[in-house]
């Protein structure tokens, strides 16, 4: 199945604005009564129906195709259907940063939530050139599914800010965060958004964050983010939970599959907080690491690299940049190397239509978000590669963040192996129900979690129904 160029976000005949219909004057004559959220309802004019919304981007558009791929499966009353084709709230922000030189730029910055049902929405900031209101409304939808699987009291959101963050000073990139803060400040706080670590943003970013935040309030409010550092009532183990859940729900994978962890040849796409940490943790396990990425290129060694040694390089130099452990190949090279397993742990899009025949892995684990295209998807199921979903594989992060706004609200610290051992217990219990669910289904992974998700989702939403 294709996605369709510019596809307008709705289907079966749905409407784009037909939950808002109060908001906008009704001209006479140009209403239709319509009655798909049960009573009958009025709806706009044709020529605003059909205008595209603002999120409506390639990747917002493969977020909602997957969601529609998951609906057979999901099996949930059309009305709520619909109502998750949207994000509930999407702001554009500009952020005014005075920069070293003197020069004052005003940068582009983003936040989505798309559904606040379950709780809070939790989501990640990233500073990165391409951030749009899109690729947010397409990450902050996944993160709904993904909270929903692994049964945590939130909806998804995502947030960042459009800049080249290689470029900024530490200065730079303090201001620019805290500016950013406040201009998030009326629909952030820890019962309606908790912002977390995202591309290019780590501990540092969310303690600037924390102090931005609780500076307003005039107290600590440590549960306001989530992955910041441990002095200020961030959690052991967050750092490392992305990178370490993803090689768990391999290991699971691994399991139900017949394969032994330890004799798999693997590739890691991506070397940062996510990708590093589980291309160790792959190395500890005994798996053998032939190739690694990161944005400076691949490098290929079939017997094995030594990933504590690139590890420490990239930690002293920033990236892999100037290493040479291995041959050094390009980043289409790495995704096309005859291995197991595949990790894509840099960021989305990178197996698309045009490389997708050309992979050699038995096995694809996302990592990152949204890596695989939908037409990839497709191409990957007909050969017979099953794919480990994002919002199964990578929910390690969240679900730490989650074990960390916990322990702030509650103002009680569990230890390493507590946290590591209540993980290792959330990720089990998704990945069983996501494996059953499409053995039961005979449908991908990707549709058995989305789908897992979804109703979870749906459920509350339906208990609750729409306000007024
Ligand atoms: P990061 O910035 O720490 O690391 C990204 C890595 O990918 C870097 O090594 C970078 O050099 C590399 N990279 C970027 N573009 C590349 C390209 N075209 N080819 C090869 N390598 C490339 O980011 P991260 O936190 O590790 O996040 C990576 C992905 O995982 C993102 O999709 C993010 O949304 C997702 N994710 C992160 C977390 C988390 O806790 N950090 C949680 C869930 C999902």
């Amino acid at each position: 199945m294709k996605i369709p160029e510019a596809r307008p976000l709705r289907a079966r005949g749905a409407r784009p604005y037909e939950m808002r219909e109060r908001r906008i004057p009704r001209p006479p004559g140009a209403w239709e009564a319509r009655g798909r959220l049960g009573a009958p309802m009025a709806s706009v004019p044709d020529e605003l129906a059909h205008a595209q919304l603002e999120w409506d981007t390639p990747l917002y558009r493969m977020a909602v195709a997957q969601f529609d791929q998951a609906l057979p499966v999901a099996d949930i009353p059309d009305w709520i259907a619909e109502r998750f084709r949207y994000p509930e709230r999407a702001v554009i922000l500009s952020i005014p940063v005075r920069m070293d030189d003197g020069r004052r730029v005003v940068f582009p910055g983003y936040r989505v939530q798309h559904s606040s049902i379950l709780g809070p929405t939790k989501g990640g900031v990233r500073y990165d050139t391409e951030v749009t209101l899109g690729e947010c409304a397409a990450l902050a939808t996944w993160m709904t599914w993904k909270c929903a699987l692994l049964r945590l009291p939130y909806g998804g959101a995502k947030g960042g800010v459009r800049c080249d963050p290689r470029s900024l000073s530490p200065g730079e990139t303090e201001r620019l965060t805290r500016r950013f803060t406040s201009e998030l400040l009326p629909i952030i706080g820890p019962q309606e958004d908790i912002p977390a670590p995202d591309m290019a943003t780590n501990e540092q970013t969310m303690a600037w964050m924390m102090d931005t935040y609780s500076m307003q309030r005039g107290y600590a409010v440590p549960e306001i983010v989530t992955g910041k550092p441990i002095a200020i009532g961030g959690s052991v183990f967050r750092q490392e939970a992305t990178g370490a859940g993803v090689v768990m729900v391999l290991a699971r994978a691994c399991n139900r599959l017949g394969w032994p962890l330890a004799e798999q040849r693997c590739v890691v796409q991506g070397f940062g907080n996510v990708g590093s940490v589980a291309a160790h943790e792959l190395h500890e396990l005994g798996a053998t690491v032939i190739g690694i990425a990161d944005i400076s290129g691949g490098m290929h060694a079939e017997a094995g690299l030594d990933v504590p040694a690139l590890q420490a390089y990239a930690r002293e130099h920033g990236s892999l940049e100037g290493n040479d452990s291995g041959r050094r190949i390009s980043n289409e090279e790495l995704l096309e190397l005859d291995c197991d397993v595949l990790v894509l742990a840099a960021r989305e899009d990178q197996i698309t239509a045009e490389n997708a025949g050309d992979v050699r892995a038995r096995l694809i684990v996302e990592g990152a978000n949204g890596p695989t295209s939908f037409e990839a998807d497709e191409i990957l199921r007909e050969r017979g590669i099953p794919i480990l979903p994002d919002i199964l594989t990578n929910a390690g992060g969240v679900t730490v963040s989650y074990f960390e706004w916990v322990q702030d609200l509650g103002r009680i610290f569990w230890t390493r192996d507590e946290i590591r051992a209540k993980l290792a217990e959330k990720l089990s219990d998704a990945f069983d129900r996501v494996w059953d669910l499409s053995e039961a289904r005979g449908v991908t992974l990707r549709q058995a979690a989305l789908a897992a998700g979804i109703r979870e989702v749906a459920a509350a939403l339906d208990a609750r129904g729409i306000f007024p």
